[in-house]
Parts: structure tokens; sequence; C-alpha cells
């Protein structure tokens, strides 16, 4: 059975998905502020971590990067406000692996679930490692190098450049990448892989405004070559 950490201050909300997802059949853990709920993401052996944003004491921001500074990859979902486009970019880029915007169906939010905790990491076989320029990529380790130096990658950003340097030289359409690394009967727009992969740009190419390595084909998709 699945366990599953949600950090909610909002009681409507919190008891809402505490309900739907015991019904679910998954082990539910909550905490209602900030700290409690780092404590408890840290501590718990939790599959996955639903994470609002505005928390008494830390705010779902601040958890977010305090988790992956300290290792934790347990994939977070990360609850946004319609109005605040600009939180789900920076939930991303702090190491958020996927959003959903306020106030959400009960069965969206249920796909994206399955989904985060189908990719579960173990990567599929056939690429180990990576290296082009100066970046070096161990899949087996979650470890990304760039000049040396470790770059932070979210484990959706780990499963994406997997996918793309499997298929090396080849065009990928935003479908196919989508099906591949977020799951076939999966609830995302298009433009979130154009997000993840300017995330991706701008940790990995020298200069992300000209990409060398991760290519887009106009009207297509993307290429890695490398
Ligand atoms: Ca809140």
């Amino acid at each position: 059975m699945s366990r599953i950490l949600i950090i909610e201050d909002e009681e409507p909300i919190l008891m809402a998905l505490e309900d739907d997802l015991t019904l679910e059949g998954y082990d539910v853990v909550t905490a209602k502020d900030g700290i409690d709920g780092f404590e408890r993401a840290k501590e718990e052996a939790c599959d996955l971590v639903i994470l609002d944003i505005m928390l008494p004491r830390m705010d779902g921001f601040e958890i977010c990067k305090k988790l992956r500074q300290e290792g934790v990859l347990t994939p977070i979902l990360m609850l946004t406000a319609k109005s605040q486009e600009v939180d789900t970019v920076l939930g991303l880029e702090l190491g958020a692996d996927d959003y959903v915007t306020k106030p959400f169906s009960p069965r969206e939010l249920l796909a994206r679930i399955r989904a985060l905790l189908r990719r579960k990491f173990p990567f599929r076989q056939g690429l180990d490692r990576l290296e082009f320029e100066d970046v070096e990529i161990d899949f087996r380790k979650y470890e990304a190098r760039k000049g040396g130096q470790l770059v932070y990658l979210t484990a959706l950003e780990f499963e994406l450049l997997q996918f793309l340097a499997r298929h090396r030289g080849e065009v990928v359409s935003r479908d196919d990448i989508l099906d591949a690394v977020w799951g076939k009967d999966e609830y995302v727009m298009p433009r979130t892989v154009d997000t993840h992969i300017a995330h991706l740009r701008k940790k990995l190419e020298g200069d992300p405004s000209e990409p060398r390595y991760i290519k887009g084909v106009r009207g297509v998709g993307y290429k890695f070559v490398g």
C-alpha cells in the first residue's frame, strides 16, 4: 500500500483529501503546518508528498527546497492557486515533480498521484550513464554533474533526460514524452513538457537560450543530440 503525506493547513481541503485517498486505498498521513510537515516528510517512509504552498511556520517552497537539499527524493505534488502561475514554475525549480491547481477535481488529483507513484524510480533499463560536453549523469545514482559540480535534478528531470537520451538523434513528440515519462492515462498539459525541458536546459546546457544538446524541433517535439 502506498503511503501519502498531505501537508495542508486548510482543514476542509485536508479532510476531503484524506477521505478521498483513504477510500482509494492509500495509507494517509497528515500535517497542518510547515515544520511538522517537513519533519514527517523526512522521517516517515512516504511514497508521495502532497504539498500546499501557503502554510504556517514554513511554506511549501521552503519545504520542497530543504527536502531536496537533504537528499529526500520522495515525489512531491504541489497544490498551487490558479492565479499564481509563477508559483508553479518556482515549485518545479525547487524540486517538486508536478502540481495541481486549486480548485482541483478529485479525479484529476488521483490521476496525478497514480502517475507519480507509477513512475517510482527504478528507471527503465538500457541507459545508466550519459556524458556530453562537461555534463556527466549517473542515472542509477541519480547524480548529475556539470563541470565536476553536482547539479540538482528532480526525479522527473532524470527520467525525462533519460528518455530523450535513449532516443538520441530521433525526434520525439510531446505526446511520446508524456506517455513515457508521465504515463498514458495522464492528465498533463503538453506545455508541462516544455517547462521541464527548459529546466533541464538551464541546469545542463552552456547557453540555455541556444541549446546544443536538448534541441527543440518546431511543431514536432524535441531531440537529444550528443
Ligand atoms: Ca494553505
